[in-house]
């Protein structure tokens, strides 16, 4: 469990905007991803916590390789893996041990296939499919993600399963290569109310039974609950602050954690706390606000925050912050 296996270090991944303007010979480029630091433990849960465009999916693609970084480095089991060709044995290797399950279940399946021959595409394609254990392979995942006995559910299309079914379809169709990193972005935001708490559950087994590490990609603080084991918030391409999750919940230091906790509803309306809305938009990524990229909006902001970027502060061994009333 404390053996670090994925190590993300400095990564920034950058995109053109457009042509230079007439104030700028520079192309303008969009930050996405501006400078993560991240690790993640064998079978470790980290949530990734942030509004939308804070640049955590296009985190994401970098850590499946699907994108290329402008800059950083990403190892994985102590290999770095930040340039790997597209041919290399190793890049394969790497998609099958890191596998995504996507937001939309109805997206992500194939509506004219059965459940059996989406679960054994990824098979097909990884070339694992001539092995005379390939039909096994395909019921333990499905049996894995929930769906037993598995041969009551090969024959059918997905428009004949549930939402919530079709979403243990999707991690089933991940769980055949079995991989040792499942990314999950927002894999719970399509779903009804009442069966997200089966998709987490069933993500939180998976870390047990099979050893297997997820990060658990959100915008909503208080879908993850104690499910992960630490948090990490982005705002505007960067980690914010990270913690184990019980930390980050009871004891934030980030004025932008603060916020996003305020507004977690809370079922007994004795213990509610104030809620801390936020002025005005996320910056847009193209133009990156000078000293701390969230003095904008940030409630508690002084002097400097226009001037100073406020470095990573440690809390404590688990716990980090980056704010500059923070610093000592
Ligand atoms: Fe707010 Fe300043 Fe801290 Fe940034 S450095 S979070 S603006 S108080």
């Amino acid at each position: 469990m404390n053996q670090e296996f994925l190590e993300v270090r400095g990564l920034k991944k950058y995109f053109e905007a457009g042509r230079p303007g007439l104030f700028s010979k520079d192309a303008r480029k969009v930050h996405a991803v501006d400078g993560v630091d991240l690790t993640l433990r064998r079978s470790e849960v980290i949530a990734l916590v942030g509004e939308s465009g804070c640049g955590k999916s296009t985190l994401a693609l970098l850590l499946m390789g699907l994108e290329d970084p402008t800059e950083g480095a990403v190892k994985f089991e102590g290999m770095d893996i930040t340039h790997l060709n597209d041919s290399q044995r190793k890049k394969k290797e790497l998609r099958r041990k890191i596998q995504m399950v996507f937001q939309d279940p109805y997206e992500s399946l194939n509506p004219t296939q059965t459940i059996e021959e989406i679960i054994t595409e990824p098979l097909l394609v990884h070339g694992m499919a001539n092995t005379p254990d390939r039909d096994e392979r395909v019921k333990k995942a499905l049996e894995d993600a929930g769906l037993k006995p598995a041969e009551v559910y090969l024959d059918r299309y997905p428009h004949e399963l549930s939402g919530g079914q079709r979403q243990r379809v999707v991690v089933a169709a991940a769980l055949v290569l079995e991989p040792e990193i499942i990314l999950a972005d927002e894999p719970v935001s399509m779903l009804d109310v009442s069966i997200r708490a089966e998709i987490i559950n069933l993500l939180a087994e998976l870390r047990i039974t099979r050893q297997i590490a997820v990060i658990f990609i959100t915008h909503d603080l208080g879908s993850v609950g104690f499910f992960a084991d630490r948090v990490a918030v982005m705002y505007l391409g960067r980690i914010v602050e990270v913690g184990t999750m019980l930390e980050v919940l009871e004891n934030p230091k980030h004025p932008y954690t603060k916020a996003l906790i305020s507004v977690i509803p809370v079922p007994n309306p004795r213990l509610r706390h104030e809620r801390i809305i936020l002025q005005g938009e996320t910056p847009n990524p193209i133009n990156i606000p000078s000293g701390c990229r969230f003095h904008p909006r940030c409630p508690v902001a002084i002097a400097t925050c226009k001037a100073s970027d406020p470095p990573m502060v440690v809390v404590n061994k688990s716990h980090q912050a980056a704010c500059l009333l923070l610093v000592k």
